[in-house]
This record gives C-alpha cells, structure tokens and sequence, in this order.
C-alpha cells in the first residue's frame, strides 16, 4: 500500500476543498502516518473521509475533523499544548508536528499506554501523556497557550478555561451527548471571546465537569 500517496490524496481531495488552508496544517497532515495509529486490520481505511474505532468503543476522528480543529488553534510553533481524549494518538502527533510541547490525558488506561507505544516507535519526544478525567485539566502543567478537547462536552469545563494562558485559544465541541457545534474560545485581556464553528459529532467527554458515565 502506497501511504504517502493515500495521505496526499486526503489533503487534496478531503482537506484543501472543504477549506483548510494553513500551509502548516496541510504539511502536518501530509506527513504524520495515520495509518500507524489505527487497528493493523484498519489501515487501509486510514486515509478514508471518516473516523475509526479504537479500543474501548472510542474512535479517532475523522481527518478533515482533525485539520479543522488544529487549524482553529493558529498555531506558530512556539506553544505549549494541552489535548483532552488522547485516543489513538494521532491528533496529539499533529499537534506536536505545530507546537514546541503536546500534554495529553486520556481517561483509558490502555489507550494510553498505545499511543505511548506509537510516540516511542515514531520518536515523538515532545509528547507527555498521562491518564486521568481531563475535565480537571493538567494543573502541575498550567498554563497553556492552547488547550484542544477531542471529546463532545457539554459546556467548557470550568478548570480548563482557567488554565489557559492570556492570549490563549481553546477548541471544543459542545451540545448534547450525540450532536455538536465546535467551540472556539480566546482568552483576551477584557475577557473571553466565543466564535462557534462547524457541526460535529463526537464521543462524550466524561468526568467530572463534563457528562456522567453512565
Ligand atoms: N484525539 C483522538 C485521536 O486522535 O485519536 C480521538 C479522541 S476520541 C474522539 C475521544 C477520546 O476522549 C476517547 O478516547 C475518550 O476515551 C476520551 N475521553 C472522554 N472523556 C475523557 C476525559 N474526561 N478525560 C480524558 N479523556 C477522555
């Protein structure tokens, strides 16, 4: 299988149409070998226009969802980054392509413990990864100048808006359990901003200021 062409195929026929544009992201996207981070009996279906499962009923997201949300972040290179709902991996693996440093909490233990795997196997050396409920964020880390949740939440959680540096932006899809809207939120010297983005379904965000498990 010819990744490296399936990977071009998917900025120039998903990505580059549906209007992402920074050359950066696009680059990212061409290069990071999502097919490492889903099942072996899946990779074929990496480059298709839809999210996967993983482990645990979850599912690493669609790739057009991923550039759109790293795109929202405007990212120079020089920030530091805190991902809620690690997953696979993969959108920690472009974030870290964008940024000088990727904190990433994932509430299973065994995905963790995969995308730690994969960081290894591909010498990411600017991820730092742990498990845990991410609604609380990570506050030994705080500040953050962009924080990104990879999970359908309800509202902000209250920590996370706290621990974002001044000047910072936080992505977030918020509604109800099975349908969102991603949020975008920059914290500005006389307060927050709020721009609401493209539709979007994702798993839930669980814990304690996000939904209940059950
Ligand atoms: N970013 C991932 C990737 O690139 O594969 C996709 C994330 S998947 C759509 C959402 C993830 O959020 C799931 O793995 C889920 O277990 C995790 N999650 C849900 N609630 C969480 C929480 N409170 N803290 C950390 N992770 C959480």
């Amino acid at each position: 299988m010819d990744y490296k062409r399936l990977r071009e195929a998917m900025v120039k026929t998903q990505l580059v149409p549906r209007g992402i544009r920074d050359p950066r992201v696009l680059k990212a996207m061409a290069e990071v070998p999502r097919h490492l981070f889903v099942e072996s009996s899946r990779q074929q279906l990496a480059y298709e226009d839809m999210a996967l499962p993983t482990a645990d009923g979850q599912t690493i997201s669609q790739p057009y969802m991923v550039a759109v949300m790293t795109e929202l972040l405007e990212l120079s290179g020089t920030e530091k980054v805190l991902e809620i709902g690690t997953g696979s991996g993969y959108q920690a693996a472009i974030l870290a392509e964008l940024s000088r440093a990727v904190y990433t909490i994932e509430r299973y233990d065994d995905l963790t413990e995969q995308a730690a795997g994969r960081f290894r196997d591909l010498t990411y050396t600017t991820i730092f990864l742990k498990t845990g409920d991410g609604t609380l964020g990570w506050p030994e880390e705080a500040p953050f100048d962009r924080i990104m949740v990879t999970a359908g939440a309800p509202d902000p959680p209250q920590p996370l808006i706290d621990q974002l540096a001044p000047g910072g932006i936080l992505v977030i899809p918020v509604g109800d359990r099975n349908f969102q809207q991603l949020l975008r939120i920059r914290k500005n010297s006389d307060g927050l901003t709020r721009e609401l983005h493209t539709p979007c379904m994702f798993v839930p965000l669980i814990g304690r200021f996000g939904w209940d498990a059950g």
